[in-house]
């Protein structure tokens, strides 16, 4: 066990040895590295023993395959799942150094665009946390998520250098390194057995290089590995590169994460990528599994792999291709065991979402594949031609015309498809993917995202965490359920009183760092009122736009009109390649400009766009939340898990019914949470008789045609341009997102937020009542139901006590 006289020691050990310095000359840089390697040190023991037991015990492993992680910054979630957050703090603290100050040294781990990378990372935590034997296995990016800023409010992406300085939570693993081949001239010999060879010729081989990260359970001596791999060219195929842009080809290809959750672009380097962490963590799965030395029939009692969203579905050809070509095994037992390990999880509804690749770039790129996805997609048709009729087989097949359909082959090839939310699941099985339902109603399921609530409360938000314990006791920091015992105290005025005490305190906390780093000064006794998740249409950060220009525009034309100040703030990056969402940012910070500096509205409203949203910022602003804004148009988000992260935090939603916010409002129940805006249905319905008219809807509402129009005539200075292309999205293209059909509604909704926050008691009820009820929305429930339903893991041991 760590005592403070140790870890001073260790402390100035590593300063010597690693900076020749004395701990009372280090800088915060310096005892971040030093203080990192010592946890590190000490995580690293549980990590060896975790891993020696699992292959003891021969445990049945997940491996999670997801092409983004975001896992923001390591120390503090470290320290707390070790049991030695106070010891170090307090250690610190003795030595006049500042824990918090440290932290803020680290880089945030930003290998990820948003939710999709997030949900990774908060299963990552969970597993381990659970005690379950599971792996991540990802790409290690040179260059994380572009770091945002604004210039005369434009957005401006500049490199996420992340490395630059080192990762102290990595270990670089030589003797786990694979080959990856590319391209080729593929032909079939017979070998001696009698069983085809696989001839491949004139490839490229790469060289992929594993950067193991422990992944500490909380306070359970369980550490897990999440698996990053690097690119290198091997020593002896320096030779194939006649030019340097060869050789740079492919050694960017883990240079950078693609910056767009939605829309797959740089279409050869991002399928190189898929290919390239599929090939090198499915080789070094089976090569574990063979050091088992059990026969290949039962592989699927020993391995599960996901495929997280369709990045990663090539697991399923590569997963054959060994099996295969190099195991010897029929197609029938290979095809078997692929479908028995492969589950998959679909994130997204949107069209322009669903991943599909040219024929001629799949064949050019990775051959074998090519090869194998047709032989799937020629068995499918043939096995389903006398069950099912000719057009749905035709609909659902892999390949069609000269198009590759991932997420057909992820269906196809896997044993579990679930969507992330109620709603989601549902909608899968209604319409996006009823075909395939209709062919396997049984390979459908539900399970809902959850978040680490150690990160999003326990470490996120100390006030609220110190008032509960003094409430409810400490069980809620393991047991995310126990917050449910604050539903005792919903009548308690002392508790509701510290409750927002709690609450105020971070609020002033936010508005100081929001007037350091961007000079506005706000009144904390403002409603916060928050939206924070990246930049997009159907997410609707213009519809919050435009009411906050409906309310400026209601206490201009009425000077004498008082509100309750309000602070809206925004978080929120654009993929570079995303016009329409730049113009949304530049037109947020052009109306910020105006409002902020309007003397005229006596500072009741102020507009704060808080440039580069990350990890870290959330975990900033999310505790000093009052208002959740999740105002999607229904049926669009998949679930949303800043949704939950909020509710956590005792922050009061303003939701459409999308998404997981159904289940957060059956959760709360109706009174603590304010609903707004078109149902899944009514959206269908507009649909299905497409009579949709913006255009109607503009011509029958004076408000809107106010707030509109200030988009092109001027008053809104700067935003020319853009101000025009907003417009006539809304008006000329028919408001793809219908914000102007819930614009009255949701202004309602807001003037009920306005009303409820007046009743200041009832209001901190209402937050208490969202905490209380957040333990549902858990990673680490969530990750129990993968674990049962799909994964069919185990903890350690568990066996054993049964
Ligand atoms: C939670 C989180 C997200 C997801 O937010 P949504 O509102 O669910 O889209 C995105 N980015 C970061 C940094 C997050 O922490």
């Amino acid at each position: 066990m760590l005592t403070k006289k140790a870890l001073v020691r260790e402390l100035r050990k590593n300063l010597q040895e690693d900076y020749a310095i004395e701990l009372e000359d280090a800088t915060s840089e310096e005892i971040f590295f030093s203080l990192g390697s010592t946890i590190k040190g000490i995580s690293n023991e549980q990590w060896q023993k975790t891993w020696k037991n699992y292959l003891k015990e021969q445990q049945k492993q997940v491996y999670y395959f997801s092409i983004e992680f975001l896992p923001g910054k390591l120390l503090k979630s470290n320290l707390l799942n070790l049991g030695l957050y106070d010891l170090v703090k307090e250690t610190l603290a003795d030595l006049a150094i500042d824990l918090e100050e440290i932290v803020e040294q680290e880089k945030d781990m930003a290998l990820g665009n948003g939710g999709l990378g997030r949900l990774a990372s908060c299963f990552m935590d969970a597993i381990a946390s659970k005690g379950l034997p599971g792996n991540g296995n990802g790409i290690r990016y040179d260059y994380g998520l572009f770091k945002q800023q604004f210039v005369d409010g434009y957005q401006v992406e500049l490199p996420d250098d992340w490395l630059k300085k080192g990762n102290v939570w990595e270990i670089r693993r030589d003797s786990k390194a694979v080959n990856v081949h590319y391209g080729g001239d593929i032909s079939f010999t017979k070998k001696t057995n009698g069983h085809l060879a696989v001839v491949a010729e004139n490839q490229r081989i790469l060289r992929a290089v594993p950067y193991d990260t422990g992944m500490v359970g909380y306070q359970n001596g369980i550490v897990n590995t999440m698996r990053l791999w690097g690119i290198e060219i091997p020593y002896a195929e320096e030779g194939k590169y006649r030019s340097i842009e060869e050789r740079r080809v492919f050694e960017d290809l883990t240079a950078v994460l693609y910056p767009d959750d939605s829309n797959e672009r740089g279409r050869f380097i991002r399928l190189a990528q898929e290919y390239f962490f599929v090939s090198a963590g499915i080789q070094s799965i089976l090569r574990y599994y063979q050091r088992l030395d059990l026969p290949a029939s039962v592989l699927s009692e020993k391995i599960a792999i996901h495929i997280n969203d369709t990045h990663p579905a090539l697991c399923i050809p590569e997963f054959m291709r060994i099996l295969l070509d190099e195991w010897e095994l029929s197609w029938e037992q290979a095809w078997d065991l692929t479908g028995k390990v492969m589950s998959y999880t679909n994130h997204t509804i949107l069209a322009e979402a669903l991943e599909k690749w040219p024929v001629k770039l799949m064949k050019q790129v990775v051959p074998r594949m090519y090869q194998i996805i047709e032989e799937i997609d020629r068995r499918y048709v043939l096995s389903m031609a006398t069950i099912h009729p000719e057009a749905l087989v035709q609909r659902t097949r892999i390949i069609q015309g000269q198009t590759i359909h991932m997420a057909h082959l992820a269906i196809i090839g896997s044993h579990s498809t679930n969507g992330v939310a109620k709603l989601h699941s549902d909608l899968l099985k209604s319409v996006v993917l009823h075909d395939f339902y209709l062919i396997y109603p049984d390979r459908f399921n539900n399970k809902t995202n959850g978040i680490a609530q150690r990160r999003w409360l326990q470490l996120a938000n100390e006030p609220l965490s110190q008032v509960l314990d003094e409430t409810i006791g400490q069980t809620w920091r393991k047991n995310p359920n126990d917050l449910r015992l604050l539903l005792n105290y919903q009548n308690d005025t002392t508790v509701l009183e510290k409750i927002g005490q709690a609450k105020a305190s971070k609020k002033i906390q936010l508005a100081t760092y929001i007037e350091e780093t961007t000079g506005i000064l706000i009144n904390s006794d403002a409603i916060f009122d928050v939206q924070i998740k990246r930049l997009h249409a159907y997410k609707r950060q213009l519809l919050n736009l435009l009411h906050i220009l409906k309310q400026y525009f209601e206490l201009k034309d009425q000077p004498n009109k008082k509100i309750h100040p309000r602070v809206y703030i925004f978080g929120a990056k654009a993929a570079p390649s995303y016009h329409y969402a730049k113009s949304i940012i530049k037109t947020i910070n052009a109306v910020a400009e105006l409002i902020n500096n309007d003397a005229t509205i006596n500072d009741q409203i102020k507009i704060v766009f808080l440039p580069n949203y990350n990890v870290s910022l959330a975990e900033k602003i999310i505790p000093a939340a009052d208002v959740s804004e999740q105002i999607s148009l229904a049926s669009k988000e998949a679930s949303g898990t800043s949704n939950m992260k909020l509710m956590l935090n005792g922050a009061i939603t303003l939701a459409t019914l999308d998404g997981a916010n159904i289940e957060i409002r059956d959760a709360v129940g109706d009174d603590n949470i304010v609903i707004f805006g078109l149902s899944e249905a009514q959206v269908y319905a507009y649909y299905e008789n497409q009579s949709y008219s913006a255009r109607e809807i503009y011509e029958n509402n004076p408000t809107i045609q106010r707030v509109l129009n200030a988009l092109i005539d001027g008053e809104i200075p700067n935003i020319e341009q853009e101000g025009r292309e907003i417009y006539d999205s809304l008006l000329v293209y028919n408001d793809e997102y219908f914000l102007l059909r819930d614009f009255d509604s949701y202004c309602a909704a807001q003037n009920k937020i306005e009303r409820m926050y007046q009743e200041k008691e009832q209001w901190q009820r209402q937050c208490l009542i969202n905490i209380a009820n957040a333990g549902t929305f858990s990673a680490d429930h969530t990750v129990q139901q993968y674990a049962d339903d799909i994964w069919h893991i185990e903890p350690l041991f568990a066996h054993q006590s049964k």
